[in-house]
């Protein structure tokens, strides 16, 4: 069972606006990645741009979502699964994107095997991206 959007806020430190509390909902509501126009497209009536963005830029910084590319080129954002904290994400799992359905979603059981980078090279970000079919299409 997730945790009502108003725990989780209080989980990460957060004050419940009605902000924080629809787009927190909307990633709920969806177990794939969201991006900037899924989340505008829902909520736009209610709250104007600067406040989505606002409210995206906090829940990345705390560790509430993380950063999804796919091959549209746009980014997406999901639901951080483990406890992840102000500028410190733990995940490195696997995104897999579905041609069916176009859902990109999380396997947070899916770990990303360890990249060895040439000498001089640092990684900030990891992104493994795999296109197929997914299971509720399959
Ligand atoms: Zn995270
Ligand atoms: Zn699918
Ligand atoms: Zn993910």
């Amino acid at each position: 069972m997730q945790k009502p959007e108003g725990q989780i806020l209080k989980d990460y430190d957060l004050r419940t606006t009605t902000s924080r509390s629809a787009i927190l909902r909307l990633f709920l509501k969806n177990s794939f990645a969201l991006s900037y126009s899924d989340i505008e497209r829902e909520i736009a009536a209610t709250f104007d741009r600067v406040t989505v963005y606002r409210t995206l830029k906090t829940f990345l910084d705390k560790g509430v979502i993380h950063k999804v590319l796919d091959d549209e080129g746009s980014l997406k954002y999901a639901l951080c699964s483990d406890p992840c904290s102000t500028h410190e994400h733990h995940h490195e799992h696997v995104h897999f994107k579905c041609t069916k359905c176009g859902h990109t979603s999380c396997l947070d059981e899916v770990t990303i095997p360890p990249v060895r980078l040439p000498e001089g090279y640092t990684a900030d970000e990891v992104n493994l991206l795999i296109q197929g079919v997914c299971g509720k299409c399959q």
